[in-house]
């Protein structure tokens, strides 16, 4: 029987449980043993008790559960060769031949890495004698397929990622809470959301509640955005609005790469010699990445996490590592790596100011 791992990884995101159910209960539908690794790398890693079968029951009621029950964890061994050794190894003791990843695209890299070292890795410790030669026979390759999970819709290749819908609709939801107090009182309030090199929830979110303004790192606005900025809502304003939703990335800069600020946007609302507006800031934080995922993502998770299954099932040793996305409302495999190297392409761009690449390598996420 083959030996299915699953594994959450990195940032949590809504849907991830949805995601562990699909792979284990896929994973028996297709007679295969079905494990969980808790705590990311760091169980892979430390093994023991942090590797375990899963049963077909052990997964119920999952699907309404926020978070992620299995864990995740930032894992620094995982990082370095000698880390790597040890979750082989453990993976080998635990029989397991396909490990299937959901996390960001550091996890997914980190798994990529994992794979191409494998039967480095295998041999190393077979001549270290941690194994016998007849142990490591059945695993010559190492098949590991990934799922994107993360809150900010930041990997190329994928139209969605698992979470991203459930934060923005958190999002909207604070926004309308927050709305009808800034309305009852005229009140202009800045709204910081979560995204340090990704645009798309403020942006999104933008759209959704019909905000004044949104800064987001990828599209900077000109170098006169303070007066930009205070005209459309002078203007909105005049149009007899008596609420400012100023929606503001946390990676959001200026074109000379300056950090754009809550504080500087409260202070340009707020200038008495201005439109002297009576402006609070709220940030949401981990508001956004918690609580239970829409039923879009739960939709998304358990699709993906049934192709997850089949695609580790067919990889073969010349398959490039693959992760699941979901394009034009399909369910696709799309190469690992290139999606990451465009994902990081993103964040040369910004960093050099190169917005309209950003944005052009944007455009294929935000394909509608
Ligand atoms: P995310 O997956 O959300 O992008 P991180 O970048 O923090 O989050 O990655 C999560 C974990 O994945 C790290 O703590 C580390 O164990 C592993 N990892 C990330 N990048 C690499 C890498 N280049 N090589 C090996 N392991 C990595």
């Amino acid at each position: 029987k083959k030996k299915i791992a699953v594994m959450t990884s990195g940032g949590d995101s809504p849907g991830m449980n949805a995601v562990v159910r699909a792979v284990v209960r896929m994973a028996h539908h297709m007679d295969c043993d079905a494990y969980c690794v808790y705590e990311g790398y760091e169980g892979l890693v430390q093994g023991g008790n942090l590797i375990r079968k899963m049963p077909w029951d052990a997964v119920r009621g999952w699907l309404s559960e926020g978070g992620t029950l299995i864990g995740t964890a930032r894992c620094l061994a995982f990082y370095e060769r000698p880390g790597r050794l040890k979750a082989a190894k453990n993976m080998i003791i635990n029989g397991i031949d396909a490990l299937i990843i959901c996390g960001g695209d550091g996890s997914l890299t980190g798994a990529d890495k994992f794979r191409d070292e494998w039967p480095g890795l295998l041999k190393e410790l077979v001549d270290a004698k941690e194994l016998d030669a007849k142990d490591i026979e059945p695993y010559k390759h190492l098949n590991i397929v990934g799922l994107v999970g993360s809150i900010d819709n930041d990997m190329s290749g994928t139209d969605a990622t698992i979470g991203c819908y459930s934060a923005l609709a958190r999002i909207c939801e604070m926004v309308d809470y927050i709305e009808a107090t800034a309305s009852s009182h005229s009140r202009a309030f800045v709204i910081e959301v979560m995204g340090r090199h990704c645009g798309w929830l403020a942006l999104m979110a933008g759209v959704a509640t019909g905000a004044d303004f949104v800064f987001i790192p990828e599209k900077p606005w000109g170098d006169n955005w303070q007066q930009e900025m205070c005209d459309l809502v002078e203007k909105h304003r005049n149009l007899g609005k008596r609420k400012t939703i100023v929606i503001i990335a946390e990676g959001a800069i200026d074109r000379n790469s300056n950090k754009i600020t809550p504080v500087m946007v409260h202070d340009l609302l707020a200038d008495k010699q201005g439109l002297a507006l009576d402006t609070r800031i709220t940030t949401l934080g981990h508001v956004q990445r918690g609580g239970t995922a829409v039923a879009y993502d739960r939709m998304l998770a358990t699709l993906q996490g049934v192709e997850a299954v089949k695609a580790v099932l067919e990889a073969t040793p010349e398959t490039p590592t693959c992760f699941i996305a979901i394009n034009e409302n399909k369910i696709t495999r799309v190469p690992l790596m290139e999606a990451v190297k465009e994902t990081k392409e993103v964040a040369t761009a910004i960093k050099a100011q190169d917005f309209n690449k950003a944005m052009g390598l944007r455009d294929t996420e935000f394909t509608d």
